[in-house]
C-alpha cells in the first residue's frame, strides 16, 4: 500500500514528488509548497517596502496557485489582480472566466486590460505567422511592457508573476546558451525598479516546479484553465523545457542547482562588469526604453503589418 512518505497516512490524493523521490499525502504536499513559497519571499524580501502589490494572472495553474498561496500565507496584505485579455480563440475566454470567478469569491479588486481594444491585434492573430517557433518570443514582450505599464498606470509599486523554476532555468538555459549577457543579469527573484514607470517585480514561485504548482491547485480544488494554449505547439519554449527535464533525469535537481549557481555565482559577476542602462522615453508610448521606440511598439507596428498582410 502506498503511503505517505512524511505523516505515513494512506490518505489520497498521494503526489510522486520527483524533486524528493517520495509520495506527499495532500496536507503534507500543501505544507511543503507553503512552506517553500514563503521562505522564498521571506529569503529574498519580495515584500520589503510594498505600499500597493498587484498579482499578474493568466489563469494558468501557475497563477492561479500563486493567488491561493499568497492569500493563504498573506492574508493581511491587500493586493489586485492584473490579467491581459490577449484573445487566444479556444483559450482566452476560459483564462479569463476563472480569473474572475477567483476574484469574485475572494473580494480582489481585478484590472481586465484587452489587447485588441488598446492595439487593434490579438496574439491569435499571429497564428497565422509562418514561424510559429516564435510566437511566445513575441507574445512575452506584449506581456512584459502591457503587465509593466497596466501596474505603473494604476500606481501599483510592486508587481508579483507566477514564473517557476521550470520557466526561469528555461529562459537562463536559452541566455547562456547565446551569450545575453545583459539579459542575463536581469533575471532575479526580485528585479528592483530602475526608473520611475518601470515596476519593481517578484517571483514568488521561482522555487517551485511546473509540477509542484499544478499539484498544489488539484489538492486545493482550484479552478484553472485546462484549455492548453493552442499556439504553444512547436514552440521552442517547449521543446527547451522538455530538454531540461531530460537532462535532470540524467543530472538530479539540475534545475535548481542551475539557478542557485546563477544566482550566487553569475550575477555577482556579472552586476561587477555591467554598465547601468541609460533609458528615455518611448516616441511612442512615453514608457521606458533604450531606443527612441521600445521594442513593444516596434513589435506592435510590425504585428499590424503582418495581420494586415496576412
Ligand atoms: S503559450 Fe506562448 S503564445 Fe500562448 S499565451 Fe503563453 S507565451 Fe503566449
Ligand atoms: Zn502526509
Ligand atoms: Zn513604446
Amino acid at each position: 500500500m502506498d503511503r505517505c512518505g512524511r505523516c505515513k497516512n494512506e490518505k489520497t490524493p498521494l503526489f510522486k514528488m520527483s524533486r524528493l523521490n517520495s509520495l506527499l499525502c495532500s496536507s503534507c504536499f500543501e505544507d511543503y509548497y507553503e512552506r517553500k513559497v514563503k521562505n522564498t519571499v521571506l529569503k529574498y524580501g519580495m515584500l520589503n517596502g510594498v505600499n500597493k502589490l498587484a498579482i499578474a494572472a493568466s489563469g494558468g495553474k501557475d497563477s492561479m496557485a500563486l493567488l491561493k498561496v499568497f492569500s493563504e500565507l498573506f492574508p493581511h496584505i491587500k493586493f489586485a489582480v492584473i490579467h491581459l485579455n490577449l484573445g487566444i480563440p479556444g483559450h482566452s475566454d476560459e483564462c479569463i472566466k476563472v480569473v474572475e470567478k477567483f476574484c469574485i469569491e475572494n473580494s480582489i479588486e481585478l484590472l481586465v486590460y484587452d489587447l485588441k481594444k488598446y492595439h487593434g491585434y490579438t496574439i491569435g492573430d499571429l497564428s497565422n505567422l509562418k514561424n510559429n517557433k516564435r510566437i511566445c518570443g513575441v507574445c512575452g514582450i506584449v506581456k512584459r511592457h502591457l503587465m509593466n505599464k497596466v501596474a505603473y498606470e494604476n500606481g501599483f509599486d510592486t508587481l508579483a508573476t507566477g514564473h517557476n523554476l521550470d520557466d526561469v532555468v528555461e529562459i537562463l538555459f536559452n541566455l547562456y546558451l547565446n551569450g545575453n549577457v545583459e539579459e542575463m543579469s536581469r533575471i532575479k527573484p526580485v528585479a528592483p525598479s530602475m526608473n520611475p514607470k518601470l515596476i519593481r517585480k517578484i517571483k514568488p514561485l521561482i522555487e517551485v516546479t511546473d509540477q509542484e504548482d499544478l499539484y498544489y491547485v488539484i489538492s486545493k480544488n482550484l479552478d484553472y484553465a485546462s484549455s492548453e494554449c493552442p499556439l504553444i505547439k512547436g514552440s521552442r519554449m517547449v521543446e527547451r523545457k522538455n530538454l531540461i527535464l531530460r537532462i535532470e533525469e540524467e543530472i538530479p535537481n539540475f534545475r535548481y542547482r542551475f539557478l542557485k549557481t546563477h544566482l550566487k555565482r553569475f550575477l555577482p559577476i556579472l552586476k561587477e562588469h555591467s554598465q547601468p542602462i541609460t533609458l528615455r522615453e518611448c516616441d511612442v508610448c512615453s514608457m521606458p526604453s533604450v531606443g527612441s521606440i521600445c521594442s513593444f511598439c516596434k513589435l506592435s507596428s510590425r504585428i499590424l503589418n503582418w495581420v494586415e498582410n496576412a
